[in-house]
């Protein structure tokens, strides 16, 4: 993956991108990305980024001219560019969003705004993917960009060290995941399922299906509609259904 953020604050991005697994994924070559300072492309004397919008009111309106000179930029490198601006008015990010920006073979320009946003000549001119990380409006656009960006670098081969971790997640198959438990095998009284104990991998691979389904049963009862069911699915789920249900009994029985 390679990648350029255009940000008035550079070192928002460079923090985050330096640590973990995204740091080490930029140390073994996997991603290479880039941060530029809008400043760097202002022209005006007043070295002003932003300004008063036209028409009055509150708030600063990033200028245009920049971020033209930051693209133009990149442009000439000779590379093909997929220019993609945060915006609370954008399609929403999902994980399918994720996988497709981990395969792209194009360098990803992530255009960060602040303030009020950008001039409106920033979409007309440059007609940027608006993406949106949901329905609340931040200060900035470098969080979703970062946001982004590790979604999608943590799905490029070679980056997690086991990549089957990542084919289990949520929202990969339109479930949540199932649970995890790590030693030791009791916790104030709370003990992990035998079945994961078993070795039995079957069993356990049966189990953890059966939870990635409960999880969404109970927590996201929305994705299931668009679940792909298996035979096998589709009967635990009648299960998960059956035991929720009777739980909802006892629990409702106790209460009376
Ligand atoms: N006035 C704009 C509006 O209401 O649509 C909001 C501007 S916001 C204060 C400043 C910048 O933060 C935006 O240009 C965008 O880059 C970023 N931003 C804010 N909320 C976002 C969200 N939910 N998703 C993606 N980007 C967001």
């Amino acid at each position: 993956m390679q990648c350029d953020v255009l940000t008035l604050f550079p070192e928002l991005i460079s923090g985050v991108l330096s640590q973990s697994i995204l740091g080490r994924a930029h140390e073994k070559g996997l991603v290479h990305i880039r941060v530029h300072d809008l400043r760097g492309f202002i022209d005006d004397v007043h070295r002003m980024a932003d300004d008063a919008p036209y028409g009055g009111g509150a708030g600063m309106v990033m200028k245009a001219e920049p971020v033209f000179r930051a693209v133009e930029c990149l442009q000439a490198e000779g590379t093909e560019l997929r220019v993609i601006l945060p915006s609370p008015q954008g399609i929403p990010f999902t994980q399918r969003i994720a996988q497709d920006l981990s395969a792209e073979g194009r360098r990803i320009v992530w255009v960060c705004g602040h303030y009020e946003g950008f001039d409106e000549r920033v979409f007309q001119h440059l007609h940027p993917e608006e993406i949106s990380i949901g329905d609340y409006v931040l200060t900035g656009g470098e969080l979703p960009a970062l946001v982004m960006i590790d979604a999608a670098v943590r799905l490029v081969p070679g980056v997690l060290g086991d990549p089957e971790s990542a084919q289990q997640d949520s929202f990969v198959e339109s479930l949540l995941d199932f649970p995890h438990f790590t030693r030791p095998a009791g916790v104030r009284g709370q003990v992990v399922p035998d079945v994961l104990r078993s070795g039995n991998h079957e069993a356990i691979r049966v189990w953890r299906r059966k939870e990635a389904l409960r999880n969404t049963y109970v927590k996201r009862p929305d994705l299931l509609e668009q679940h792909h069911f298996t035979p096998e699915d589709t009967n635990l789920l009648a299960e998960v259904i059956q035991e929720q249900d009777k739980e909802k009994f006892v629990g409702s029985e106790k209460e009376r």
